[in-house]
């Protein structure tokens, strides 16, 4: 697997298989952000969809 870093979306969760960890970066082009509530109203309540747990990560 050869991941480039995406510059456009600076990401610092490294505990996805997405994120570069090298740097704070997604290697994805697009990523879906949601929300898992109703009413959204603080940054807590927004996730990255494309949020894929890294095979050792706790
Ligand atoms: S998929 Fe989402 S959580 Fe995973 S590295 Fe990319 S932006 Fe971060």
């Amino acid at each position: 697997m050869n991941e480039q870093k995406n510059p456009n979306i600076h990401c610092t969760v490294d505990q996805c298989r997405h994120n570069l960890c090298t740097e704070p970066f997604c290697t994805l082009d697009t990523v879906h952000i949601g929300t898992h509530e109703t009413e959204p109203s603080v940054k807590e309540c927004v996730d990255c969809n494309s949020f894929e747990k890294r095979c050792g990560a706790r």
